[in-house]
């Protein structure tokens, strides 16, 4: 079944698209143009009622389907996805105004992620038997949670849902995915291709705010586990609402990555790497190289780089050829970003060494920002900012980098960019974040987890770990004569 008209869309329920209960709409908003480009439900209780009931009566056939069944029909669903990777690529420029390369990689990552989990499905294994009391044996099962509710941001949509229902599925639970209400479109396109795939229920789809569907979703009885990736202040709503069932709670929240550039450091690839780290996807993401800490021996000459392979971004139009970095993805994003270079530079010794205002045109755009003179306690340097904005601090030796570094409240990831692997080691060991990256940042794998720790969240996406928390460990023990 397709989806009638783009201008306005349904919910996905029980491999049905169905009118919301509520019968409210939303506009999106293509960030580059500002126009609306569709309408979507603004789903209430009753509507997260019947996701959750269609994804139960699913999860009775579902969970008993054989790994090999679930990894086949997650491999067809990436070969669906990768036959309209044009279809998905564009869509989700023109929602969340990432230029179409950067797009394209994102549905790589969903397809990639969803291949990774077929394979995974076929090896997920309790523990081997033992005998820890005469003539009795034990046996570790690992069985599906049930319904999964996945709550999903507007940076990475896509990549984000595959985050989500790869290892979910993959596990034998069904789910009910709420995408941000920003950018829901090509998770509402999945529900399309997945049409026919998965069978009805399997993968429930409902739109809308946080404080309603999410919040409903969380509470929820019939729901056992609920994943968000999402803001702080929405990941700690959620583990408020799930408390009241005590379902399973996954969290990955924001994060403020410290960059450690030493001495020994190439200067041009820490200088290029990071004008990647912290520019990508406009900033907006959750591992963003944003905090940056520099030897005072190299400060000015890694300065110099930095600007000037910052003020080279080609920032315009997410269609065109070429481009490097699009809009913000809302206008109140946008606002919020400005909000913090404008309180930043009420202390005086900052220095804005280029960007820090809007570009003069339509669409969310901020220029690329590089600030300077800052004070480890400000504002800017402590709280997350998600958008282009890096701040620079100078330090004087190691002990002071690494505390500068932990100093914060999140924990998801940080970078070392050195020669020396006796520092990488000793950095990467003494760093308090999920990941820790030497000579690179941002870089992702299927196979690798990812996850925090403080104000970062709990749990971990992607890898055998994140498949291992989709699953409960039921102890079976038989006695024998
Ligand atoms: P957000 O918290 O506003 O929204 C995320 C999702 O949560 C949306 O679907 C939203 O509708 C929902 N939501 C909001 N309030 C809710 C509530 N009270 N109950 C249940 N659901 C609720 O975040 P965002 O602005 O979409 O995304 C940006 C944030 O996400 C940043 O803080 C970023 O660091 C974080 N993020 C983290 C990771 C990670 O892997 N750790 C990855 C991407 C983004």
């Amino acid at each position: 079944m397709t989806i009638q008209t783009k201008r306005q869309y349904k919910i996905y329920i029980n491999g049905e698209w169905t009118e919301s209960i509520e019968g409210q709409y939303g506009n999106v908003v293509n960030p580059a143009t500002e126009e609306i480009i569709a309408d979507i439900p603004l789903c209430g209780e009753g509507d997260v009622d019947k996701a959750v009931e269609a994804a139960g009566n699913a999860f009775k056939t579902w969970k008993d389907t054989t790994p090999k069944e679930r990894s086949l029909v997650l491999l067809k669903l990436a070969e669906a996805v990768e036959e309209n990777i044009d279809r998905f690529a564009l869509l989700e420029s023109k929602n969340v105004g990432k230029p179409v390369d950067v797009a394209k990689s994102d549905v790589n990552g969903f397809i990639d992620i969803l291949r990774f989990y077929s394979g995974a499905a076929r090896n997920l294994q309790g523990l081997s038997t033992g005998e820890y009391l005469e003539n009795h044996t034990s046996m570790i099962r690992r069985e599906p949670v049930g319904v999964v509710a996945s709550i999903t941001p507007w940076n990475y949509p896509l990549a984000m849902a595959g985050w989500k229902i790869g290892p979910a599925l993959a596990a034998g639970n069904t789910v009910v995915l709420k995408p941000s209400e920003l950018t829901p479109l090509t998770t509402l396109l999945l529900a399309e291709i997945s049409d026919g795939i998965l069978p009805p229920g399997v993968l429930n789809v409902v739109t809308g705010y946080g404080e309603i569907v999410g919040a409903a979703l969380s509470k929820h009885k019939k729901v056992q586990m609920i994943s968000l990736t999402g803001s702080v202040r929405a990941g700690m709503a959620v583990a408020r609402e799930a408390a009241q069932t005590l379902k399973k709670v996954h969290l990955e929240l924001g994060g403020k990555a410290p960059v450690l550039i030493f001495d020994d450091a190439d200067i041009s690839k820490a200088a290029a790497g990071i004008k990647t780290g912290a520019f990508y996807n406009s900033g907006q993401d959750c591992t963003a190289a944003t905090r940056l800490y520099v030897s005072e021996k190299i400060y000015d000459q890694f300065i110099d780089e930095l600007v000037s392979s910052v003020q080279n971004i080609n920032v315009g139009d997410p269609m065109e050829p070429g481009v490097e970095m699009g809009p913000l993805v809302s206008k109140a994003h946008r606002e919020r970003v400005h909000g913090f270079v404008e309180r930043a530079k009420k202390n005086l010794n900052v220095q804005v060494l280029t960007g820090g205002e809007e570009l003069n045109q339509r669409g969310f755009y901020y220029k690329p920002t590089v600030i300077t003179g800052v004070k480890q306690s400000d504002e800017i340097v402590q709280e997350e900012v998600f958008g282009p904005i890096i701040t620079v601090i100078p330090f004087s030796n190691d002990e002071e980098a690494i505390e500068k570094a932990n100093d914060c409240k999140y924990g998801l990831a940080a970078s070392v960019w050195t020669s020396s692997i006796d520092r990488a080691m000793n950095m990467t060991k003494q760093l308090d974040f999920g990941a820790v990256w030497t000579n690179t940042h941002l870089s992702i794998v299927s196979e690798m987890p990812h996850g925090g720790s403080k104000f970062s969240g709990y749990g971990n996406d992607q890898s055998i770990y994140s498949l291992e928390e989709y699953t409960n460990i039921k102890h079976a023990m038989i006695k024998f004569q």
